[in-house]
């Protein structure tokens, strides 16, 4: 992995209609391009080979439980912000082979599965999805536990992210620290800009990589009003946020509710449908599943992405430890906003506010979090 960010490559500026040769020198470099498109009226993340496969003109609207896709006025390229797709699906992905298992006369020869992974560009990622693989490195290869699928898988990828200039309307990556403008851990950085009839690009390396690839581009030297236009486009889309969360001491306010009445409306209102897990770009828990062929020959070991929300996931020997929606429901949003920093040293939470968007029944994290705080009672510890 070579994501470390240094800014001390000169910036420059790309006009609009030269996108296609940034995208061809991703593709001159041996890069196959997983980037922003649409798909079954949401916008989604898939495999384009040119900037015309973009959803230039689209915008994204959200809010609890809502999500539609309309024309923008003008032909922005990234006037919207993050779809259910994160970009986990691709280095951890929802199934996986593991292990196979082949029968040989009276015992089996078990190895590894085949994977074949190639060099990705991640063409569009968002400043608080890039937060998110952050702490997914952290998770799973910061330790001396390293899943291997991730590892190879992450080796691979070059990421040219985006920064924000419009938020959504469940975004709050301003209380998470994680945007509206990337900060490091990419390759490039772009930022739109439209004004005055002019639409451009500024584009910014990370890492040598970066750098080679832009200089591949048609470019011009970045004016200081063009790196003052993108610094206030990005300050502009922070003031727009209106959602947050209070993170002062956070760990210590949720763990010294775990008794708050809160939970148990919550738990009135959840279906445990598991949406937010899954729409989550940094939540990851798995189980792993065996199957045998008809004829018994072969086996194969599959990791497949589980959540906190379903009842199996806490069986231990007899039942589940949290039978109940609202021990799943607070295991979920303790573990994410609290415990996790324990465990990982960080939240595990960008703000990308996927989940209130994605939540059958409009659950947004931040009232959740409001309302516990705001009638805080002391409780036995969990
Ligand atoms: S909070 Fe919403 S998305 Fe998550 S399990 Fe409950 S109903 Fe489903
Ligand atoms: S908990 Fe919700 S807002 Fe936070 S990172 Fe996960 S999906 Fe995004």
């Amino acid at each position: 992995m070579n994501n470390s960010a240094k800014n001390d490559y000169p910036p420059g500026l790309i006009r609009a209609d030269d996108l296609e040769h940034l995208l061809k020198a991703l593709g001159a470099g041996g890069f196959r391009i997983q980037a922003p498109v649409i798909r079954d009226q949401s916008i989604v993340i898939d495999e384009i080979k040119s900037a015309g496969e973009l959803p230039a003109g689209w915008t994204d609207e959200q809010n609890r439980g809502h999500y539609r896709i309309k024309r923008r006025s003008d032909n922005a390229y990234f006037g919207y912000v993050v779809g259910p797709y994160s970009w986990k699906k691709f280095l951890f992905p929802p199934s996986t082979a593991i292990l196979e298992a082949k029968r040989t006369g009276n015992g089996f020869q078990v190895s590894a599965a085949a994977e074949t992974v190639s060099p990705t560009a991640f063409f569009g990622i968002r400043p608080c999805d890039l937060r998110a693989l952050q702490i997914l490195d952290r998770v799973l290869i910061g330790s001396e536990y390293r899943d291997p699928i991730y590892q190879k898988r992450r080796e691979q990828i070059l990421i040219v992210a985006v920064n924000c200039t419009e938020p959504g309307g469940n975004c709050f990556c301003t209380s998470m620290e994680s945007g509206p403008g990337a900060a490091e851990g990419y390759d490039i950085v772009l930022t739109e800009m439209i004004d005055a009839g002019q639409h451009n690009f500024l584009a910014q390396a990370g890492t040598e990589r970066g750098n080679l690839i832009l200089q591949q581009v048609p470019s011009e030297k970045a004016t200081s009003d063009a790196l003052k236009s993108a610094a206030e486009a990005v300050q502009m889309a922070a003031r727009k946020i209106s959602k947050k969360i209070d993170t002062a001491d956070i760990k210590e306010m949720l763990y010294a509710n775990a008794e708050h009445p809160r939970w148990e409306d919550v738990a009135k209102q959840c279906l445990s449908c598991a949406n937010c897990t899954l729409v989550c770009p940094t939540c990851f828990c798995a189980n792993i599943d065996d199957y045998t062929d008809l004829t018994g020959e072969t086996a194969t070991r599959v990791r497949r992405w589980d959540s906190c929300f379903t009842l199996d996931h806490s069986y231990i020997h007899g039942g589940s430890i949290r039978s109940s929606v609202r021990a799943r429901y607070r295991q979920w949003l303790t573990h994410k906003l609290a415990a996790w920093h324990d465990q990982f040293g960080s939240s595990g939470c960008v703000g990308c506010g996927r989940c209130i968007t994605w939540c059958p029944s409009g659950i947004d994290i931040t009232e959740e979090v409001a309302a516990i705080r705001s009638g805080t009672v002391k409780a036995k510890a969990i």
